[in-house]
């Protein structure tokens, strides 16, 4: 059973005032324990995670929404949708070690902002998530390590929701366009960004490397026979 954290009402005015300001709260969220390889456990970048998110804001996809966190980790996007005004969040995660420390997250930035915050945690497999949500929000496994990952992540998402925020390796961008047209999807914003990772995992030499990563907004089709 997910565990839910409930509060009175709930929240649907944003906490924060700006991109600067989400992202200073966004960066001192704690990160993954020891991230694990297998799971490309990557922390999305402060900066980056407040720049889409406000994007997103400013779209109209936050405010009052019921959003989905698939392949939470650490929860920054998740969290970060919470500050402006989402009105239901559930975290998905298959690592138990990532999924407490989203939950710690979560419980830290409540007490902190004093806001009435409805959220719920599931430690599962995305495959086995169900529900209907506003938005699915994503920074899934670019499929580097397990093949087609990043395709179960998007499979996933258009099933529980009709607009998609996902992050993907920017030479998949192709990819990630077929999907979406094939699924009666359409890409309807992107926004490119060099990725920094960390050097969190033992295989890292330099201490920041770069990659080329691209945000994609998914918007269903309205006249689409899919899904
Ligand atoms: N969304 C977070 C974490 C991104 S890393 C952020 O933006 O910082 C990708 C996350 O997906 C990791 O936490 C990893 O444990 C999780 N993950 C990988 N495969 C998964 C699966 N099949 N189901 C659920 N979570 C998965």
């Amino acid at each position: 059973m997910p565990e839910k954290e409930r509060t009175n009402k709930k929240h649907t005015t944003p906490i924060v005032q700006s991109k600067g300001q989400l992202a200073i709260i966004l960066s001192k969220i704690k990160g993954f324990n020891e991230a694990k390889v297998s799971l490309e456990q990557y922390q999305t970048d402060s900066e980056v995670a407040a720049s889409v998110l406000w994007n997103a804001f400013l779209s109209g996809d936050l405010q009052n929404k019921k959003i989905v966190d698939l392949g939470s980790g650490t929860g920054i996007l998740g969290l970060g949708t919470m500050l402006l005004g989402a009105s239901e969040l559930v975290f998905v995660e298959i690592d138990k070690t990532a999924s407490e420390t989203c939950k710690n997250n979560f419980s830290a930035l409540k007490s902190e902002c004093s806001g009435d915050f409805l959220a719920s945690f599931r430690t599962e497999d995305v495959s086995d998530t169900t529900g209907v949500f506003d938005v699915a929000i994503m920074n899934p496994p670019f499929g580097t390590k397990k093949e087609h990952a990043d395709r179960v992540f998007l499979q996933k998402a258009i099933e529980l929701a009709p607009v998609v925020y996902s992050f993907h390796k920017a030479s998949t961008f192709g990819f990630v366009q077929a999907f979406a047209k094939d699924n009666g999807f359409k890409i309807t914003h992107h926004w490119q960004f060099l990725f920094p990772l960390k050097q969190t995992m033992k295989h890292h030499t330099k201490k920041i490397q770069r990659i080329n990563v691209v945000c994609v907004r998914l918007e269903k089709q309205r006249n689409s026979n899919h899904c």
